[in-house]
């Protein structure tokens, strides 16, 4: 029977489907990249467990797939301690984080996705639970209510957001490790899917996964899924190998194209330039021009069309830059709001 527990988290089990869970590394060394942040945390890791305590409280962030819950489960098992899973947005009340912290034993490490959506009301009570494991609960309502101190067990939290900036300052602070996610390059991303086509058997040569990797927009989680699409391809179309050219021809059907940019994000640019000739476009109008969330936007494509250099973030609005137009095949305009300082003309 479902308890109350399992509704708010899951225990070693994590929220994706099972092939997308067997491509994930189990120790730091199988993590492929992010160097500088697995040299640190390596260091932490090490030192917590000399001195026989749990990791500090470690914060996650950066644009989805790139390996936040993975590392959370990596973090768990090099502690030698169990990884509970749970999301801002099914802790609901102040009541569902006490269920889950007096839950928790000595060690455990608690996973919280999403955390930048906790309500105001359950960070509140999270404070002093990061701080001195401690749990102040108010028992009752009105002049009757009592308000009571627990004493939790040592653990971590590790805290996963997209977007460090929503997650209020109180919260942020009472992180000890703070690690950002990037992009990967292409070699690492080479590797990943050299890794993820040895566990799943897929035959692919080195033009393959190049090509894959090259189309992976930076994203560990897109490099296994178009992986497993050009699979499908290679099977049905081809001798079920993977080289250059079934990849090539297999992501050029699945329209995503060789900088990995795939309908949407083309979509998105060519908005930006034919409706509203390359910009300054508000976030909102964008979402409602594409027919896109203003989120997804903002967590999942704009930041990539960012690092490429073909959007620029401005005071007023999103601007497409000389690389967006000549990537579409457009001529760039000689003159464009928003890409110059204000008042500078060209
Ligand atoms: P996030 O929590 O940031 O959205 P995940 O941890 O779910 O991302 O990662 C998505 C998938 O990408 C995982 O299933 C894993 O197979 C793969 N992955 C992520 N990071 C790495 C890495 N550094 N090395 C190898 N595979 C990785």
């Amino acid at each position: 029977m479902e308890t109350e527990l399992d509704r708010l988290v899951e225990r070693e089990r994590l929220p994706e489907d099972g092939s997308e869970s067997s491509l994930r590394p189990q120790w730091l060394r199988d993590f492929i990249g992010q160097e500088k942040m697995k040299e640190r945390l390596s260091i932490f890791l090490q030192a917590a467990r000399g001195r026989n305590e749990p990791l500090d409280h470690t914060l996650l962030y950066g644009p989805p797939g790139l390996g936040k819950t993975t590392l959370a489960g990596i973090v768990a098992r090099e502690m030698g301690a169990d990884l509970r899973v749970t999301s801002g947005p099914a802790i609901e009340r102040p009541g569902d984080l006490a269920t889950i912290l007096t839950k928790l034993e000595v060690g455990e490490v608690l996973f919280i996705d999403e955390i930048h959506r906790l309500p105001r009301p359950v960070e509140e009570v999270l404070y002093p639970a990061m701080e001195d494991y401690k749990l102040d609960i108010v028992i009752g309502k009105g002049p009757g209510a009592n308000a009571i101190r627990l004493n939790l067990q040592p653990f971590t939290i590790v805290g996963a957001t997209t977007r460090a900036s929503l997650l209020s300052s109180p919260l942020r602070d009472r992180f000890g490790v703070l690690f950002h996610f990037g992009y990967y390059e292409f070699d690492e991303l080479r590797k990943i899917v050299d890794r993820s086509s040895r566990l799943l058997e897929i035959k692919c040569d080195n033009g393959g996964s190049e090509e894959i990797a090259r189309r992976s927009r930076g994203t560990p989680r897109i490099a296994n899924r178009l992986l497993r699409r050009v699979r499908d391809y290679a099977q049905v179309r081809a001798n079920g190998l993977i080289d250059t050219s079934v990849a090539q021809d297999a992501l050029g059907l699945f329209e995503v194209d060789n900088l990995g940019l795939d309908r949407i994000d083309r979509v998105m640019l060519e908005t930006l330039i034919m409706k509203f000739g390359g910009g300054p476009v508000g976030l909102e109008t964008l979402a409602a021009a594409t027919n896109e969330d203003s989120g997804t936007i903002e967590d999942v494509y704009e930041p990539y069309l960012i690092q490429l250099g073909f959007i620029n973030r401005t005071p007023r609005g999103r601007c497409a830059t000389p690389l967006a137009y000549k990537h579409l095949g457009e001529t760039p305009p000689t003159h464009q709001e928003g890409l110059f300082p204000s008042g500078e003309t060209q």
